[in-house]
């Protein structure tokens, strides 16, 4: 199907670009990596008035490490992300999960800010995004810039809290605390994404992230847990983060987050599986994912 007739605007600034959001407002959409939204016009669940492509938009597409964050920029492709020796010594579950997106031709074209934009409760980076407490920051014209807690940015599937007129300019992850205080300390962190897919490059079956820090005595000082394509909208395991944190890790104590991980989520029973196959997978690779990441972290 072809998609609804549109005006197609390609500015050369990031003022301008929020010039046109601030003006047409609703009925604009901004294309990225075009590689959800081409499809949703396509089959017109999606019919903007106004495409407003930001790819000629400049200096939008860095990673860079600052004030106390991995800062991924609004143009920075999936396959940035694969190659970035940034993002390999800084953040081992985005590290993780990056070659997991799809195929070779969307990780050339998506973005981790078009990801979360977008929202769909299947996609990967807002799992992970979750799990490492990320923060979106977005800008417009009459509002300046707003930094928004992952946790308030993603509202409901495919829903968010970015206002019409707003653009996403960066998604900032949380520097490992270690290396915050001392720019050359072993990181003390790690993460881990674990995926199921019936093909390689299908959107998840089952989705895991997981992020952990130690603190000075070996014990956990901060633990993410998220899911991705067993909930209506990816889904940050707030219990089980919370009785991580506190104790000293061990199999023990990651078989019972597991376990209420795989209690928390809602899978449905489809042809990629029974739900109950779905929730054990997530009680796998929990369990799997907080090891990964522990051993990332006592490196
Ligand atoms: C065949 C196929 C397989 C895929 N498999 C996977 C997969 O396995 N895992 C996975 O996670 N994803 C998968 N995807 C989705 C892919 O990762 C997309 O790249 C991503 O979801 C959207 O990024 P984008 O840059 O392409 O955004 P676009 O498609 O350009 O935009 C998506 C939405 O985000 C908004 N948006 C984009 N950038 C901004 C911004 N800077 N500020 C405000 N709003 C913005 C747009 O207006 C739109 O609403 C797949 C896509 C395809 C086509």
């Amino acid at each position: 199907m072809y998609p609804r007739a549109f005006d197609y605007l390609a500015p050369e600034t990031k003022e301008e670009v929020l010039d046109v959001l601030a003006e047409r407002g609703d009925e604009v959409k901004i294309l990225a990596g075009g590689q959800s939204l081409i499809p949703m016009m396509k089959l017109r669940l999606a019919s903007p008035g106004t495409l407003v492509d930001i790819n000629r938009v400049p200096d939008l597409d860095s990673i860079s490490i600052g004030n106390g964050h991995l800062t991924v920029q609004a143009l920075v492709r999936h396959n940035d992300i694969v190659n970035s020796e940034l993002v390999t010594t800084e953040n081992a579950a985005m590290a993780s999960a990056a070659p997991w997106i799809s195929d070779p031709i969307v990780r050339n074209l998506g973005t981790l800010a078009g990801s979360v934009a977008h929202h769909d409760p299947e996609g990967d980076w807002a799992s992970v995004m979750l799990a490492c407490g990320a923060q979106v920051v977005a800008e417009s014209r009459d509002g300046g810039e707003r930094v928004i807690p992952i946790t308030e940015f993603l509202t409901d599937m495919f829903t968010t809290s970015l206002q019409p007129t707003e653009m996403i300019t960066e998604v900032r992850v949380p520097r490992y605390a270690s290396r915050t205080t001392h720019e050359h300390a072993p990181p003390r962190g790690g993460g881990n994404y674990q995926k199921l897919e019936r093909k390689v490059g299908d959107y998840a079956t089952v989705g895991v992230a997981t992020h952990l820090e130690l603190g000075d005595d070996g014990g956990i000082s901060k633990a993410g847990i998220a899911l991705t394509s067993v909930y209506p909208h990816n889904l940050k395991v707030t219990e089980a983060e919370h009785l991580l944190v506190g104790s000293q890790p061990s199999d023990e104590l990651f078989a019972e987050a597991a376990e209420i991980a795989k209690s928390a989520c809602t899978p449905a029973s489809d042809v990629r599986g029974s739900a109950e196959y779905k929730k054990d997978v997530v009680r796998v690779f929990t369990e799997r994912g907080l090891a990964a990441s522990l051993a990332g972290a006592q490196r």
